[in-house]
């Protein structure tokens, strides 16, 4: 019996003994990693989850009222909403701030929350924030300017018009937006009809030569004939989206044979062979091709005035707000239509 046991005298109980709490350290201190590594990595989750998911409006209104943060602080909150494009969030905590009895400057925060419904596409409350800022402070050229904005958006152009009044007398350009907005409410007009309106336009044109682009691009959609009879070639470049897809049939080779630029630019396009070669790049490449490869033009727009790029041509930046900022960017693409047209000739 005792062969089974061993006694604890004996030097080989120590060492199992010995063995034995090493084992159960070294599982214990194993157990205890993994489980603060876990407890870590869970809690960071939570730390991290509380940056994603936003205040509840119930949750706002009570942080706002406690005053642990500054007034200041939760401006510059609802800024970096406003910038992140979170209008939604923005907005409730104005509308908490202008409910808080202790606001220091009220109007300041209510043309910023006029301002986002702007940008969210309030435009009726964004009118009745401007129009109040306005009741009470009518000398805010900001408040003004965003107002007629607002008009504007609602195509309701007399009123943006008569906005124009009160920002002259504060000294404020307003030629741009003037001639724009009688051009928006002629094209708008449902008592007009285009022959008309194409006559009206060029008359505005030709006071202001502002506004090419909005201009010229309804005369070539509506009357081509008239458009080049009045063609101011220096105008070529911001107009070459619109020439580029004109007609063939609508083409006017006379005016193109005595502009360089036209030349270029209708040589690229292969309607014509006068240009052997040209300073804008794509026009080069597009020259030498000789229609042998599947390329054409990709234009795109940068407003001058704030830098920001569109896919699309626009004659008020959505951005800066600035009338007739944009300027034309080339770029050679693949010729999708060319692609298309050839497949369907395959088939038949
Ligand atoms: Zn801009």
């Amino acid at each position: 019996m005792n062969t089974f046991f061993i006694e604890f005298r004996d030097p080989l109980f120590g060492i199992i003994i010995f063995f034995v709490l090493i084992f159960v350290i070294t599982f214990f201190s194993y157990w205890w990693g993994r489980y603060k590594s876990k407890e870590d990595s869970r809690h960071l989750d939570k730390f991290l989850r509380s940056f994603r998911s936003l205040p509840s409006k119930d949750e706002l209104k009570v942080l706002i009222n406690s005053g642990e943060l500054s007034e200041k602080s939760w401006l510059l909150l609802a800024q970096s909403y406003f910038k992140n494009g979170d209008y939604e969030k923005a907005i409730e905590i104005y509308n908490e701030l202008l409910k808080a009895a202790t606001l220091s400057n009220p109007r300041d925060t209510m043309f910023l929350l006029g301002r986002t419904y702007f940008k969210a596409g309030f435009l009726e409350r964004a009118k009745q924030i401007f129009l109040q800022i306005l009741k009470d402070n009518p000398r805010t050229p900001q408040a003004l300017h965003y107002l007629l904005l607002v008009y504007e958006y609602l195509r309701d152009y007399k009123s943006a018009l008569d906005v124009l009044e009160p920002l002259d007398e504060l000294n404020r350009e307003t030629a741009g937006d003037s001639a724009y907005l009688k051009s928006l409410a002629l094209l708008n007009d449902p008592n007009k009809d285009n022959e008309d309106k194409a006559e009206e336009l060029l008359e505005m044109y030709r006071a202001t030569h502002q506004l090419t682009y909005l201009v010229f691009e309804f005369l070539f959609r509506v009357n081509p004939a008239l458009a080049w009879a009045n063609f101011d070639s220096s105008k070529s470049e911001v107009l070459s989206g619109v020439l580029w897809y004109l007609d063939k049939k609508d083409l006017d080779f006379d005016i193109i044979s005595k502009s360089a630029y036209l030349r270029e630019l209708y040589s690229a396009r292969g309607d014509i062979s006068e240009a052997k070669s040209s300073s804008v790049f794509e026009f080069d490449v597009l020259i030498n091709l000789k229609g042998s490869s599947n390329a054409t033009l990709n234009f795109e727009y940068m407003c001058d005035n704030c830098k920001q790029i569109y896919p699309f041509v626009f004659n008020r930046c959505s951005s800066c707000h600035a009338i007739d900022s944009a300027v034309v960017e080339f770029s050679l693409t693949k010729d999708y239509h060319r692609d298309f047209s050839e497949e369907n000739n395959s088939f038949q």
